[in-house]
């Protein structure tokens, strides 16, 4: 393959033109999929040091007809460039707030939250506040059980209309977590003015903090930032006890990850919430 610094000739690159293929085959496929319905969600426990599932992380897939579920890391990219994420983002956020609603109504099951990933374009969104107070009003459910999850690439441009959406939907009851915090590139200087509730520590610094320094360095330090801000800190990407137990020695009591459950669908779910 010709990937030769910047010859216009890297255009032809056999991998590249793959690559290509397949994003407009996704890009075709997503406008139908939405019509069709082909989109489902699934649950990944959030949980205590008990091991009590506190709530869930709600985490779109779509049912290929021909290539069964697709992972969301290879359609939301797409959905993002083509404006199609609106659409699927609010689809996303209703059947959530659905399931919430479900939940509100069982006294075993009221307390549990769901956290919803919200991309940049939907937060830009001039209506996004209204949006989303109309979907708990038609759903019925409770404004405290939503949770947003959000980037910080989501937050670095129109910085104040962001922080005055938050502040709207937060007078309401939704909560705000920040998603893969440390990966990107904001800045600490606005993050206090940013009415949080949560920091998430991201799965890269999970992964390692077991023996690796540094990540055990950033992990402790994104602990400490949140305790300085009194908000709450979700571990992610949690897949063995040796990492649940470094998160816990550093102060970090709720978690996420394969070693407690993967996302699932709602039966499954329900039928984790029994056994335990
Ligand atoms: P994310 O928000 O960081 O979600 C966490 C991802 O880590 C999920 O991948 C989850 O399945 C995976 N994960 C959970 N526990 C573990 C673990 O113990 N080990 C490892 N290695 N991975 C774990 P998933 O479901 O493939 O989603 C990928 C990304 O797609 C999400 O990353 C999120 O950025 C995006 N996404 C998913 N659903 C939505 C959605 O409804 N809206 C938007 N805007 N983005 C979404
Ligand atoms: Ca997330
Ligand atoms: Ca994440
Ligand atoms: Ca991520």
């Amino acid at each position: 393959a010709k990937s030769t610094g910047n010859s216009p000739l890297c255009f032809f690159d056999p991998q590249m033109q793959a690559q290509v293929r397949e994003r407009s085959e996704i890009d075709a496929g997503l406008r139908m999929a939405l019509e069709k319905q082909q989109f489902l969600l699934h649950y990944q426990p959030q949980v205590d040091d008990t091991g009590q599932i506190i709530g869930a992380e709600a985490l779109v897939r779509w049912k290929h007809p021909e290539q069964g579920l697709i992972s969301p890391a290879r359609f939301i990219p797409v959905a993002e460039d083509n404006g199609l994420i609106l659409p699927l983002g609010h689809w996303v956020l209703e059947t959530a707030c659905q399931q919430l609603a479900l939940w509100a109504d069982n006294p075993a099951r009221a307390h549990l939250t769901i956290a919803v990933n919200i991309s940049a374009k939907q937060l830009s969104q001039a209506h996004f506040v209204d949006q989303v107070m109309e979907v708990l009003q038609r759903t019925g459910a409770p404004a405290q059980r939503l949770k947003l999850e959000l980037t910080e690439s989501a937050l670095v441009h129109e910085i104040e209309s962001i922080i005055d959406k938050m502040n709207s939907l937060k007078m309401h009851g939704v909560g705000f977590s920040l998603d893969d915090f440390g990966t990107g590139y904001s800045s600490l200087a606005y993050l206090k003015r940013l009415p949080l509730d949560q920091l998430k520590i991201d799965q890269s610094f999970v992964r390692d903090i077991s023996f690796d320094a540094n990540s055990a360095d950033i992990a402790q330090t994104i602990i400490l930032l949140a305790e300085r801000m009194k908000i709450s800190v979700l571990a992610e990407g949690v897949e063995t006890q040796l990492q649940q137990s470094a998160l816990r020695e550093r102060g970090c009591h709720h978690y996420q990850g394969y070693l407690f459950g993967r996302p699932m669908p709602i039966e499954e779910f329900e039928g984790e919430l029994l056994r335990r």
